[in-house]
């Protein structure tokens, strides 16, 4: 008899290997961190002798559960905002909270829940996208579970790095460390293409081939995503991240719900693994990644979950349920991705589709001892039928739940037994976090209160206090004021002709201000557009009458190249009302008396309220804005229009008194 450490028996085992193996009464032999042998009870005990013999009382022993995608310490940040787009729930919500709050204690604890969470669910290997990743990779690995822990780079700055090339060098030391750990394989993660130019996805690319790691990327999660890409590159995301030689490292797609048959070939051809994250794709409505056509072509799909920030949790037999629906509901065909196949692909496929399958992913002699025990004797688990190998499958998917785990073992460690987990005290840190949500909640309702702070929060505004002192009038011709402009006797700098959409944004405080999305089109000679520019500007709310009634002063404190879409800032910003307005503007710089002023010959087309002579003249205080309202002024009676009546305010205000 050989001696080894440790024997389950009395299980139906599942081993999930290529042929899909099963014993109904059988057992495992674990040495060390390793299987040793698998087979029939009556063999195992006839084999082996071992000081620890574990009774699964008829329960089912199966490889652990491997999550291909998540970002582990969002936990913190699960329910913080939800029903929101991709792009206003990323870029409005979760990156401004992280960079307030993200630190390595943030990361500790955030990790600490995801993994109580990712061991009730059954799940022994996840892999990771976030910062501080070495603090995903020494909690994870303290409290035993296996990881693959991919450090995060991005062109904005991000909560542990000032820029790109301290992330980059964060991760060499952070794969350096951890590079031969049992139960830690680093990663590197160039968060996305949107997220990273070329550059950043070559230095990534490089990295990942020096150390032999995986590379973890987003790919393909939303349409937009794929629009932009074609629009700005000609090709879809897939042959782009090629071009830059992605391919070439041990790739993890996460999502690719948006890419073609050819696609998929590519990544089949590169042997990449792609991690399939129907929750997310879902509650974000991304849409549904072509699983089928994955299968079909031979790639390796596991199924993630991605961050609880867009899921809300890490239950992975959840997952698999929808994963397995969703290929069936949107392909109208039932008999697409059976019970077995979904199972393959939450275990083996998984392990392979993370470049770890030679380690985890079934129970097999040489794997490490990464199993569960599931105990299917339950209410909403009975009865079983077994006329037919798939029944057992088709219980754990269709039926099963994350409580029905009982045991998990990693690396030949119990990390769970009889539904506890020793290493870690729940209720700790359910307190902990709750202690994280109310200063963030404070953060988030400090912020939702001010416009300038929403602003701020999205990056990109630059606080630019300026004056604009200026004066409107309308006419009924602008020809003779054109000639006058023409005279010579004025000096042109320079003259454009565009043509400007804007929408205000108003609120309900009225001391806030408003903000002006502004879409400039400019037009050449030959009625051509030759540049579209947006911008983004807060108007102040003041409107000083410490000058001449006819003067209009306004104070546009922030303004911002407009990164987003005008859809971004709408749902972003939630205005009161919306105004919008359409002209088509011919613009003069001009000098007069020594002093720079714009002449803009505007035709109002939406509302249609015919031209107007606007003269304006932007300075850095009010004393000067004072002075130079005077020789607006007489720059209006030299252009030949009498001041009086006629001289009106804003044009949005024209529009609200309409
Ligand atoms: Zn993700």
């Amino acid at each position: 008899m050989k001696k080894v450490d440790l024997i389950i028996k009395n299980a139906i085992v599942l081993t999930m290997d290529a042929n899909l193996n099963q014993y109904s009464q059988g057992a495992l032999a674990v040495q060390k961190d390793s299987i040793v042998d698998i087979g029939p009870e009556k063999d195992i005990l006839e084999k082996y002798a071992s000081s620890e013999l574990h009774d699964c009382e008829g329960k089912v022993l199966m490889p652990g559960l491997i999550n291909t995608h998540t970002h582990v310490p969002m936990t913190l940040l699960r329910g913080l905002s939800d029903d929101l787009r991709l792009d206003v729930w990323l870029l409005g919500y979760m990156m401004p909270v992280e960079r307030e709050f993200v630190t390595p204690e943030f990361v500790e604890l955030g990790t600490s829940i995801a993994c109580a969470e990712l061991i009730r669910s059954g799940v022994t290997c996840f892999n990771d996208m976030y910062y501080f990743e070495q603090v995903v990779a020494q909690t994870a690995s303290d409290i035993g579970l296996r990881a693959v822990c991919s450090q995060t780079v991005m062109k904005f700055p991000t909560p542990d790095a000032h820029s790109y090339e301290e992330s980059l060098e964060y991760s060499k030391n952070f794969i350096k460390k951890f590079k031969d750990h049992p139960l830690i394989v680093p990663s590197i993660a160039p968060h996305a293409p949107y997220t990273c130019p070329p550059e950043i996805l070559k230095a990534c690319t490089d990295i990942a081939l020096e150390f032999d790691i995986p590379l973890h990327i987003h790919i393909s999660e939303t349409k937009e995503e794929v629009e932009e890409m074609r629009k700005e590159n000609g090709m879809p995301v897939v042959p782009w991240v090629k071009k830059q030689g992605v391919l070439e490292a041990k790739v993890v797609a996460a999502h690719c719900v948006h890419i073609d048959e050819g696609e998929i070939r590519t990544l089949k051809h590169a042997n990449a693994g792609i991690a399939h994250n129907p929750s997310s794709n879902l509650k974000l409505a991304s849409g549904i990644a072509p699983v089928q056509k994955m299968l079909e072509l031979g790639v390796n799909v596991g199924i993630g979950t991605d961050g609880t920030a867009s899921n809300n949790d890490l239950d992975f037999f959840e997952e698999m349920r929808l994963a397995n629906f969703i290929a069936k509901g949107s392909s109208g065909d039932p008999t697409v991705l059976p019970a077995s196949q979904t199972l393959v692909m939450a275990t083996r496929m998984g392990a392979d589709a993370l470049h770890i399958g030679h380690i985890t992913g079934s129970l097999e002699v040489g794997k490490r001892a990464d199993l569960i025990i599931l105990d299917l004797n339950t209410t909403h688990n009975s009865p079983h039928f077994r006329h037919s190998p798939d029944g057992v499958y088709s219980q754990i998917v269709y039926a099963g739940k994350s409580s029905d785990v009982t045991d998990v073992m990693v690396n030949g460690n119990w990390l769970m037994r009889n539904r506890v987990i020793d290493s870690l005290d729940e209720n700790e840190l359910i307190q902990r976090s709750q202690e994280y949500a109310e200063k963030i909640d404070k953060f988030i309702i400090k912020r939702e209160k001010s416009i300038i702070s929403k602003l701020i929060a999205i990056g990109g505004a630059s606080r630019e206090e300026s004056f604009e002192v200026q004066v409107k009038v309308a006419i009924n011709d602008p020809q003779p004021i054109i000639k006058k402009i023409d005279s010579g006797e004025l000096i042109i700098v320079r003259t454009r002709h565009y043509h400007e959409y804007d929408t205000y944004f108003d609120f309900e405080d009225d001391s806030e201000g408003r903000l002006r999305f502004r879409e400039d089109h400019f037009i050449e000679k030959n009625g051509s557009i030759s540049q579209v520019r947006t911008r983004l500007t807060h108007i102040g709310p003041s409107r000083e009458h410490l000058f001449p009634k006819d003067i209009l002063l306004s104070r546009s404190r922030y303004l911002a190249p407009a990164d987003q879409s005008l859809r971004f800032y709408k749902e972003y910003f939630k205005p009161m009302s919306e105004t919008e307005i359409e002209k088509d503007r011919l613009r003069y710089l001009a000098e007069y008396k020594g002093e720079e002023f714009f002449i803009n010959l505007d035709k109002m087309i939406k509302p249609d309220l015919g031209f107007f002579l606007e003269i304006k003249s932007r300075t850095w205080s009010e004393k000067d804005a004072e002075e130079k309202s005077s020789t607006i002024l007489e720059l209006l009676e030299f252009l030949g229009v009498s001041r009086g009546k006629k001289i009106t305010k804003d044009y949005i205000e024209i529009v609200e008194e309409k």
